[in-house]
């Protein structure tokens, strides 16, 4: 029987531990706060062409590969749960001004032009100001224009993350409340908190480990490119004197602040800030204050709303806005820095990760390898101590050869990067209308 254990409990450990658990693994979930991630504090947008920008290939191939399975991947949660997760079918990005609307035709322009799976032959639609109004005639005046993805849904991620874990235990998966360390004797002891048990991710006797720990993923492997990028976001409830919530998932640019608007069965999730500020989590004065202000902007009923909740999370953020998915060493694998597009890239992570542990590698996941960043160094793995594979042998803590427990080994398939050199963040995500989540 092979075993797999999966670090991390949000909605990317949560997937690949459901679908090896489906295709025969024996899976081990560790985590001591199963769901309490970014995964929880999303807006479920499932938005890769909209977020479209020239230059941007890689993102987009990534995410309408993701766009393109979740009907699929929800279809089969359903069956396996009864939770229906959509909670709008379309998407409608507006413009304010013009060189908004300057950039909502740069995004048609790319992207209608581009072959990404997931666009289903539906082009960007472009729609003047009466277009814009003929949708969604609770927006504000002052847009003028408007981008519609007609195959650009959204979900609940509260109910992917609920509908997630029971599918696991569905499936047979164990949960394990231990929270995983790099080494043994890595406990915390400054921290006078009661603290979960602690295991260390070497000690793990598994055959295979995926490490998907979000923006913690960094802590248990050093040198991993995995960051913490700080979210504010609101949950809004309609009050029965308040106008009809969008139907569309609305997105807009307030003072060179992009925000969205996300419907839900009783109203709306309002996003969200971003900031590079480690693990803070506090929800700010300034940041509940802009997202209300800039969606009033765009939808003035909104004050009308009963404010609902405020919470703040950390997208695990990589350097060039795709995530990392491929094999640090013989047996661990990746499968984390998805950013602002954790949510959307559930289906295809999962496939990618399913693809690895039978030593095979997705097309669609090539450009995720982490390889792109020189991980693991050409010569040797690394360990989560940072000493090479000499330094620590994984397979030999359990006494067994990772390759005859399984059957198989990581092929050099596997290993191969189709981009050998570090990409550079790119600014240009970060300027197009959509570029924050
Ligand atoms: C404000 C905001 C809005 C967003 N909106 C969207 C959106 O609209 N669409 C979209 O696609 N994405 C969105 N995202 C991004 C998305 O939420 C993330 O990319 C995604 O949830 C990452 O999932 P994950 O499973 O990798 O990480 P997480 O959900 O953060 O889960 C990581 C898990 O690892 C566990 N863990 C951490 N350390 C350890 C350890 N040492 N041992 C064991 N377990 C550990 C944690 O307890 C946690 O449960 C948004 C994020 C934020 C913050």
């Amino acid at each position: 029987m092979r075993t797999l254990a999966v670090v991390g409990g949000g909605v990317i450990g949560l997937s690949v531990a459901w679908r090896a658990a489906e295709s025969g693994w024996t899976v081990t979930l560790f985590d001591p706060a199963i769901g309490s991630g970014a995964s929880w504090v999303a807006g479920g947008m499932l938005a890769p062409l909209s977020e479209g920008w020239p230059g941007e290939d890689e993102v987009l191939e990534f995410g309408a590969a993701a766009l393109a399975r979740w009907p699929r991947f929800a279809a089969d949660l359903r069956t396996r749960t009864g939770t229906d997760v959509f909670v709008a079918d379309r998407t409608l990005t507006v413009a304010l001004d013009s060189a908004d609307a300057t950039d909502l035709r740069t995004i048609a322009d790319w992207v209608n032009t581009r072959e990404v799976r997931g666009a289903e032959g539906e082009p960007l639609r472009l729609l003047n100001r009466a277009g814009v109004r003929e949708l969604e005639p609770g927006l504000s005046r002052v847009v003028r224009a408007g981008l519609l993805a007609r195959t650009e849904p959204a979900v609940d991620n509260r109910l992917v993350v609920t509908a997630l874990r029971a599918a696991c235990a569905a499936a047979g998966v164990r949960f394990g409340s231990d929270r995983i360390v790099p080494c043994a004797g890595e406990e915390d002891h400054a921290d006078p908190a009661p603290a979960p048990p602690t295991r260390s991710l070497g000690d793990l006797p598994h055959d295979r480990i995926v490490l998907a720990a979000g923006a913690a993923s960094a802590e248990l492997w050093p040198g991993l490119p995995v960051r913490p990028v700080k979210g504010e976001i609101l949950r809004l409830r309609r009050r029965p004197s308040a106008p009809a919530a969008p139907v569309h998932v609305v997105r807009a640019r307030v003072h060179g602040r992009p925000i969205y608007l996300v419907p839900r069965g009783d109203g709306i999730v309002l996003g969200a800030t971003q900031y590079e500020a480690g693990f803070d989590t506090a929800v700010t004065v300034a940041g509940v204050r802009d997202l209300i202000s800039d969606a009033e902007t765009v939808f003035p009923g909104i004050g009308e709303y009963e404010f609902a909740e405020a919470i703040a999370g950390s997208r695990p953020g990589s350097p060039d806005n795709l995530p990392l998915i491929g094999y640090l060493d013989d047996r661990v694998i990746a499968a984390t820095g998805h950013g602002r597009n954790g949510i959307l890239g559930v289906p295809v992570t999962a496939d990618a990760v399913l693809a690895l542990l039978e030593g095979e590698v997705l097309p669609e996941a090539r450009a995720a390898d982490p390889a792109r960043f020189g991980i693991p160094p050409s010569g040797g793995a690394t360990s989560p101590d940072g000493s090479d594979a000499a330094g620590r042998d994984s397979t030999a803590a359990t006494g067994q050869s990772s390759t005859a427990a399984t059957g198989q080994s990581p092929t050099a398939a596997a290993r191969q990067s189709s981009t050998a050199a570090a990409r550079q963040s790119s600014t240009a995500a970060m300027f197009s209308p959509g570029g924050v989540r």
